[in-house]
């Protein structure tokens, strides 16, 4: 897929190809734009993310697929954290003219693959000229009516469980990772499916994706709920070969963090019912600070998370 042998309609149309059909749609890719027909009783969701290069990758460390991969990834994390299931997504390409045919084939490769995995197709977009490679991915999501996972909706008593193991992508970006940690950087693997399964068992309201630390993410979920949280750091699960401060302040794991009331089963059976390791690492409590213990003491550590504009305590970039 060379931009400058194609053009911007042969892209376009090499694009329409690849993308395949969109069964919920009623029109996709080729109109002036696309037309979904809505499901009775759900609500749709929204999001989107780009990925910049020499921001969020550098063509240096990573493969063309897995920025393909990693530009749908962070957008369906959202989807899957509001509790909603993918209907398609939507796909703004800024391209330096000189980006070869190659790598823009792998892109496509690891975008529509995902897209695949997901069930989720890519029904429209747009493409310009650009300076650096830019990719903007809108996803669209569908959640039962007055069910999505708000931020908003913890309340003091209940527990606070999160999927996988976390720090794995932060660890990625020390030089010395080994590769299993790099790839968790570069491609991660989002628990897709786990929200809508919260959802469809009534086990839980309140959801986030843990994508600039758990700290921060926690803290998020705390402030729009108006409570706080005793979090035991004995239980964060912690990716082999990465640290706790990783775990609690690194970004883009991609994990979910929920909360579920007193009544709800164990992390073993939860994580057999969402179909992935689940951990319980805390409680939701009145008191609205974010405490930290260890074998039931308070403890400091380091938590900040990662923010744009802001200068990193680790030097990194994302
Ligand atoms: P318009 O001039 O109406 O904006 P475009 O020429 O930009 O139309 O796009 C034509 C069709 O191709 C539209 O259906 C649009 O959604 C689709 N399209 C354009 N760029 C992309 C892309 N990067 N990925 C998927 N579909 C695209
Ligand atoms: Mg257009």
């Amino acid at each position: 897929m060379d931009p400058r042998a194609l053009g911007e309609f042969g892209l376009i149309e090499a694009i329409h190809r690849r993308a395949g059909r969109a069964p919920e749609w009623k029109i996709a890719i080729g109109d002036d734009a696309a037309v979904l027909i809505p499901r009775r009783g759900e609500e749709l969701v929204f999001t989107t993310d780009a990925v910049v290069e020499d921001v969020h990758f550098r063509w240096r460390t990573s493969d063309p697929r897995s920025v393909g991969h990693k530009a749908l990834a962070v957008n369906l994390s959202d989807v899957n954290a509001m509790g909603a299931r993918p209907v398609g997504f939507l796909l703004t390409l800024g391209l330096p003219p000189r980006i070869s045919g190659a790598r823009l084939d792998g892109f496509f490769a690891g975008l529509l693959a995902l897209g695949r995995a997901s069930h989720c197709p890519l029904v429209g977009g747009d493409i310009t000229r650009g300076r650096d490679f830019v990719a903007t991915v809108t996803a669209i999501g569908a959640v039962p009516r007055g069910r999505a996972l708000l931020r908003s909706a913890a309340r003091a008593g209940d527990r606070v469980f999160v999927t996988g193991a976390l720090g794995g992508a932060a660890a990625g970006l020390r030089s010395s990772a080994a590769p299993a940690l790099v790839r968790r950087q570069i491609a991660p693997r989002p628990p897709l499916g786990a929200g809508p399964a919260l959802v469809a068992q009534r086990l839980s309201r309140c959801a986030i994706d843990v994508s600039d630390g758990l700290a921060q993410d926690l803290g998020h979920v705390l402030g729009e709920s108006g409570v706080g949280a005793r979090i035991d750091l004995d239980a964060v699960p912690v990716v082999r070969g990465a640290t706790l401060e990783e775990a609690l302040g690194g970004g883009e794991d991609y994990e979910l963090l929920f909360t579920a009331p007193r009544s709800a089963p164990s992390a073993a059976v939860l994580g057999k019912r969402l179909g992935c390791r689940v951990s319980e690492i805390g409680v939701i409590t009145r008191q609205r600070r974010l405490l930290l213990e260890r074998s039931g003491h308070p403890v400091r550590v380091s938590t900040r998370g990662f923010q744009h504009f802001k200068a990193s305590p680790k030097g990194s970039e994302k």
